[in-house]
């Protein structure tokens, strides 16, 4: 157990100002691992006042030298990926095997992706008689879920580092090592001081503090839509910039003609990875009527595959919740696809055997899901896939889109160009035609609840900008 005590805040770290701390619990074997300190207002007051201190040194310093501060970030993040790794693992739960691969690997990709956008991107383009310079928002207040802990921190981090904005964090109070790991790297990277501040905190308290500050220009948040609701109606008072990434519940639809087998066992992994913690996990699979039992069918056996275990065994893929509250809900969700007459085809939501202890839920599919039913409708954040039948296109169209979000989608169908044409006609800012990869270039983000902006590539860059026009 390591008590840690200070936040990183102006190129040093610092003890709090409050006295407040946060135990963080491995969720495997409900062990508290380490204590972090609870920042107070007073200490989001000092890490913001650093970053606006810190602004104008940095916001002149010029993009492609901002770059290679980023490319150090990153080559700090190669160098601690071992650490990474264990860090989530011991505080998220997450298999060792998706943390490297995902957890770490996809963040460093996407440092890497940003170092060079520093390079290339046009921060400044000529229309008609004017010049029209893409200038830093000014500072930025992140905040981070825990799921994806360094991911959701990098793509906010990274881009803004690039747009030469100065930034403070808040990250979520479930993985906050993780972010002082990242605090480390900065620190490492030898960035000016001031242009990173970490404050590690409680939500309402750390969070919304940083949300309400006067001194921020941008709120870029990352969690559920309730709290990104507030933040947004926060941002709005105060007329400053907000970007929202939030829940989802995204419909997979296999089209007759698509491989269906191949369908269904990429949409079970889908569900599985990151134990069901992920925005844009594809929790709705709807089927045509006349496939409908062949897909339950192979959706049962292949979930017979993932098999809640210990997170640091490198063959386990399945690994915990990450804390008792989202266990909880995890198996409310399930209690109630059973009261409202979804059929439980396996799991369920007494504990996985042999794992009584830590937060751990069983891979559960259920059919006979109807639209209007809760599980259908609502953000579950855990191994639990729904299988929806359909009649025809346009039933499937009206059910994939009728829910309040639209993060994600994918569709397969028997050729790309069917897929795509389906594709069209979805409420959704991502869409994975038959299996297509994910591309960290990509602009990631919501239609409707599921949130507001954009990350990553030269979108995510864009988020970060405010442009001047200068008339000649
Ligand atoms: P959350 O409360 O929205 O947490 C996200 C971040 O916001 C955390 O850093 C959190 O701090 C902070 N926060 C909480 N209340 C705040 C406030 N009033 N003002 C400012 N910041 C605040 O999410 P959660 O409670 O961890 O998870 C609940 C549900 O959210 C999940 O079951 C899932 O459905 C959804 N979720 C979605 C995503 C996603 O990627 N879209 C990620 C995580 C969760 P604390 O950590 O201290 O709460
Ligand atoms: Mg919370």
């Amino acid at each position: 157990m390591i008590a840690h005590d200070a936040l990183y805040i102006d190129g040093s770290w610092r003890p709090a100002l409050g006295t407040g701390v946060i135990d963080v619990v491995n969720p495997a074997d409900e062990q508290v691992i380490a204590s972090v300190p609870a920042g107070s207002a007073e200490d989001v007051d000092a890490a913001v006042a650093a970053a606006r201190a810190a602004l104008p040194g940095w916001a002149a310093v010029p993009p492609a030298r901002r770059g290679t501060y980023v490319a150090a970030l990153r080559d700090q993040l190669v160098a601690r990926r071992d650490e990474f790794v264990a860090t989530m693992t011991a505080e998220l739960g997450v298999p060792v095997g998706f943390a490297r691969r995902v957890q770490t690997g996809i963040p460093i990709a996407v440092a890497g992706s940003y170092a060079e956008l520093a390079a290339t991107y046009a921060f400044e383009e000529r229309i008609g008689n004017s010049a029209v310079h893409h200038e830093p928002v000014g500072v930025v207040g992140a905040i981070t879920p825990w799921n994806y802990p360094l991911h959701q921190i990098v793509n906010k981090v990274a881009p803004a580092l690039v747009a030469g904005c100065t930034i403070v964090l808040k990250p979520a109070e479930d993985t906050p090592l993780t972010a002082q790991l990242f605090a480390e790297c900065v620190a490492a990277a030898e960035l000016p001081a001031g242009v990173f501040n970490l404050v590690t905190g409680l939500g309402p308290v750390a969070g919304q503090a940083l949300a309400e500050h006067p001194g921020v220009d941008l709120v870029s948040f990352t969690g559920s839509t309730d709290v990104g609701r507030r933040i947004g109606a926060i941002a709005g008072g105060a007329v400053k910039r907000v970007a929202l990434e939030l829940g989802g519940k995204s419909a997979n639809v296999v089209l007759p003609g698509a491989d269906l087998a191949k369908a269904v066992a990429a949409n079970v992994a889908d569900v599985c990875r990151n134990t069901g913690q992920s925005c844009n996990a594809l929790t709705r699979l709807l089927v045509h009527t006349d496939q409908y039992e062949e897909a339950v069918s192979l959706a049962a056996a292949a979930v017979a595959s993932f098999v809640p275990g210990d997170p640091t065994d490198p063959d386990v893929r399945v690994g915990p919740l990450v804390n008792a509250k989202q266990q909880a809900r995890v198996r409310a969700y399930i209690d109630k696809g059973v009261e409202e007459g979804a059929r439980l085809v396996t799991g369920g939501s007494a504990a996985p055997e042999g794992r009584e202890k830590g937060y751990f839920v069983r891979p559960t599919v259920f059919a006979d899901v109807t639209p209007e039913m809760t599980i259908a409708q609502e953000e579950i954040f855990g191994p639990v896939l729904s299988l929806i039948r359909y009649e025809d296109e346009d039933e499937a169209v009206r059910i994939a889109n009728g829910t309040v979000y639209g993060l994600a989608a994918a569709v397969w169908a028997a050729d790309g160009a069917t897929a795509a044409a389906f594709a069209r006609r979805l409420e959704a800012g991502q869409v994975e035609i038959n299996g297509g990869g994910f591309n960290i270039l990509a602009p990631f983000g919501g239609h409707k609840q599921s949130g507001i902006g954009r990350e990553l590539g030269a979108h995510g860059l864009a988020e970060y900008l405010h442009t001047k026009s200068l008339q000649f």
